[in-house]
């Protein structure tokens, strides 16, 4: 049986086609500058690259690509499309509508259509996805998977902003999470690997990627997250600022004269540690500027970055009476040696051994605390795509 997953983003998308006896991937693959020039496809399956460079105006172009690729003669990993069993979309915002993944249906789509005024960088890409697919395979289930979804288990005290209340009720403003198929993945994994029930652990995890977010899960439920009403919130990010004082919204407007959609453009691509830094969205560039180079403004902003996730650690682990373990994920938490080592550094009053020789992974699973650590942490790379995979398949 195998299941497709899909992540539409507003110019890309990533696939993968999941084989779920194993929970292996036959292929997975990437369509960038879908309706830019230059469109390109790149498939890796069975130990190869195949690349397709060839226009595609729109999504469903770019699924036509996806669907030929997979089937292909002599790159493709199945014969024909009646071998994919279903498909899982990744959709972001959920609203306060789904606290679980669900199959699509007319309905369903009329929900996402509400939710995307909510997440108009995000869900308008996944909705045209999910169309796209509909249109090219209409007698395949689909299944949409919220990023949202996890985190509908926070208590109203963490979820509610100080706002009117109103503005909740009328509005749905409220703090909602992302990246919740990933700590939900992770904080399993995690349990699995202490040989305990999830029901009966408090886990603080850090989901370290471009975006970036943390998570408190206490007895298998996410009770809070750093990201808010949009994936702006909490941490310092690639290109997100995170926390701030929100006056600092108005002056920008009032007082400096940005409009609105300058300032949205400000805070969510030109912040975080590009714009601290000054050169690049990318940890690791980063890491370069400010190690190699000396870099004063690169070496402020990974301070900065380490600073307040262990802000969120220890507010976490103070909202939860305790911590059990704390897990790294995503693309800085699972390969940067260097940060898990600052953000655990100075966290032996909290219980934490840090072991510095099992510290020094990438990118596979690790114990990185010293035997008898009475918390511990892990290094866990995430699998959102099976977890989509997993979730669609129970759901068909
Ligand atoms: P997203 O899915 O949010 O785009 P990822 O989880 O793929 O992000 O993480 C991307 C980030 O991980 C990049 O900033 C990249 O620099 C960082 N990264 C990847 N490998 C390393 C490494 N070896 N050391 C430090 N940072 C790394």
């Amino acid at each position: 049986m195998n299941i497709l997953v899909i992540n539409c983003g507003s110019s890309s998308l990533k696939y993968q086609l999941i084989d779920m006896k194993t929970e292996e991937a036959l292929a997975t693959g990437l369509v960038e500058r879908i309706g830019i020039e230059g469109s390109i496809l790149t498939q890796k399956a069975n130990g190869e690259k195949y690349i397709v460079e060839e226009a595609m105006k729109d999504h469903q172009d770019a699924i036509k690509l996806v669907l030929a690729a997979l089937v292909d003669k002599d790159h493709g990993v199945i014969k024909s499309m009646d071998e994919i069993e279903a498909v899982g979309h990744r959709v972001v915002h959920g609203g306060e509508k789904y606290a679980a993944s669900v199959v699509i249906d007319e309905d369903v789509m009329k929900q996402l259509e509400e939710c995307a005024k909510l997440a108009p960088l995000h869900n308008p890409p996944n909705i045209i996805g999910i169309n796209a697919c509909k249109a090219l395979m209409p007698n395949t289930p689909m299944v949409g998977v919220f990023d949202t979804a996890f985190h509908q288990t926070m208590p109203e005290k963490a979820y509610l902003y100080a706002l009117p209340y109103e503005l909740y009720k009328d509005h749905h403003i409220r703090k909602y999470g992302f990246h919740g198929t990933s700590h939900k993945y992770v904080s399993m994994k995690a349990a699995e690997a202490m040989g305990k029930d999830i029901k009966e652990l408090k886990i603080v995890n850090c989901h370290l990627g471009n975006g970036a977010s943390v998570s408190a899960v206490k007895n298998g439920e996410s009770v809070d997250t750093s990201m808010g009403f949009t994936p702006l919130q909490g941490l310092v990010m690639g290109t997100r600022t995170g926390d701030m004082d929100p006056a600092v919204v108005t002056y920008l407007i009032k007082e400096l004269g940005y409009s609105a959609s300058e300032v949205d453009d400000i805070l969510n691509k030109k912040s975080g540690v590009l714009g601290v830094s000054g050169v690049s969205s990318d940890f690791r560039d980063v890491e370069d500027a400010a190690w190699n180079k000396k870099e004063h403004r690169s070496n402020i902003a990974l301070d900065m970055f380490v600073y307040r996730v262990k802000q969120y650690i220890g507010s976490y682990a103070a909202i939860m009476g305790g911590v059990d373990a704390i897990v790294f994920t995503a693309g800085v938490g699972e390969n940067s040696v260097e940060m898990r080592e600052s953000i655990l550094e100075g966290f032996d009053f909290l219980g934490v051994d840090f072991d510095k020789d099992k510290n020094k992974v990438r990118g596979k699973f690790a114990e990185i605390t010293k035997e008898g650590s009475k918390v511990k942490a892990f290094v866990i790379p995430t699998n959102e795509e099976l977890m989509i995979a997993k979730d669609t398949l129970a759901l068909v």
